[in-house]
């Protein structure tokens, strides 16, 4: 039985920063993940905040701005909103290259099957590892958080598609509508193109490709964007909020980083930076052994932020979707933050 230190699962943005922290720190790191290469496929719109450091060479050009279409209404805009628009696969890449950098010991191609209640992680090829702190950054359908019982229990599904842009855009266009619900639709630039998109309860997959489509054909219409589809991606996102971050298997401490901990955003359904600062965080904690610490920081770090983030998400499942609850469910709006 192959054995480390520290044993990461997954190697997104926060599998990737725990991995490079615990080995800068001096351990063993072993971290794997299912992909055949970093950052592919893309499954993310990738808008991150202005302050999050990104290498220059992963980013595709800075937002200055927010503008929120509510229903039909003339759009509300909301001057100064900075961000970024990154090459999200460039971003992880650089992320897992920094990883190796600082001596991890980094493996594709490794499809983790099981982690056994004794706390050993078992591979799709046979290999079994042992280690004895585990780092879960294995995304929303956390194996590692099942295993000690900390599942994301509430999901939003995701459907975008990229086009071309037929004029520059510097801002972030945010759809509302009652028409899509749970959630709401995107169009973030990034250079020459732009990707558009929609997440939605569960329940209503299903209309998912309807109204990505409709969003597409109004913008055709505005001559805003080009019909060709160049790129099709989606995938689920944890709005259920924050999750107990670490538990134990016998010997085997497992800490939970980013999604795995429930860190995205319930409303905007933002994740990323959340995920690299808290798999900093969970690296760091592997390597020191102060678990609690790293469970505090967080709570003090996110707890707020999200929890009220659940409680308007839960309002605008309740409540009628007019378009003062839509707006009161955004955080563009003061009311949101009221
Ligand atoms: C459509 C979409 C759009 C989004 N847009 C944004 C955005 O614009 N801005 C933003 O901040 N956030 C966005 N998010 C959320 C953001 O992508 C996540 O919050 C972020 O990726 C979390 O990083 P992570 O490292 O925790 O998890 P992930 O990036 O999901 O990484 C988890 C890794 O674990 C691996 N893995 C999982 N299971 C196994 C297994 N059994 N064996 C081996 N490996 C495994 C996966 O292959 C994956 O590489 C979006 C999400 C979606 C779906």
């Amino acid at each position: 039985m192959e054995t480390a230190d520290v044993l990461v699962i997954g190697l997104g943005p926060a599998g990737a920063s725990a991995a490079a922290e615990a080995a800068r720190r001096g351990c063993k790191v072993v971290a794997l993940d299912r992909k055949r290469e970093a950052g592919l496929p893309v499954q993310c719109a990738e808008l991150v905040p202005a302050l999050l450091d990104v290498e220059a060479g992963a980013v595709r050009q800075r937002v200055a701005s927010m503008v929120t279409f509510v229903e039909d209404d003339a759009p509300d805009l909301k001057p100064d909103f900075p961000g970024r628009m990154l090459d999200r696969a460039a971003f992880d890449r650089s992320l897992v290259d920094e990883a190796a950098r600082a001596g991890g010991d980094i493996r594709f191609s490794c499809f983790i099957t099981k982690i056994t209640p004794k706390g050993l992680v078992e591979l799709a090829d046979g290999t079994t590892l042992r280690a004895p702190v585990i780092i879960g950054a294995d995304g929303p359908r956390s194996r590692a958080g099942k295993a000690i019982g900390a599942v994301n229990t509430e999901l939003v599904e995701t459907r975008q598609i990229t086009i071309a842009l037929l004029e520059p855009h510097a801002a972030t266009d945010i759809f509302l509508s009652a028409g899509i619900p749970g959630g709401y639709g995107w169009l973030f630039p990034k250079g020459e193109v732009a990707n558009l998109g929609a997440g939605v309860s569960p329940q209503h997959k299903g209309r998912l490709k309807t109204i990505v489509g409709r969003l597409h054909s109004k913008l055709i219409e505005e001559r805003r964007v080009e019909q060709k589809i160049v790129a099709l991606t989606g995938g689920p996102i944890p709005v259920g909020g924050m999750l107990k971050p670490w538990g134990r298997l016998e010997n085997t401490t497992v800490l939970l980083a980013g999604d795995a901990a429930g860190l995205a955003n319930p409303v905007t359904g933002a994740g990323i930076a959340a995920a690299v600062h808290s798999g900093c965080l969970a690296g760091q904690a592997a390597a020191t052994g102060e678990f609690e610490t790293y469970e505090e920081e967080l709570e003090d770090v996110y707890r707020a932020a999200l929890e009220r983030a659940l409680r308007r998400r839960r309002e605008l499942l309740t409540a009628k979707p007019e378009k003062s609850a839509l707006r009161r469910s955004w955080i563009a709006y003061p009311e949101y933050w009221q």
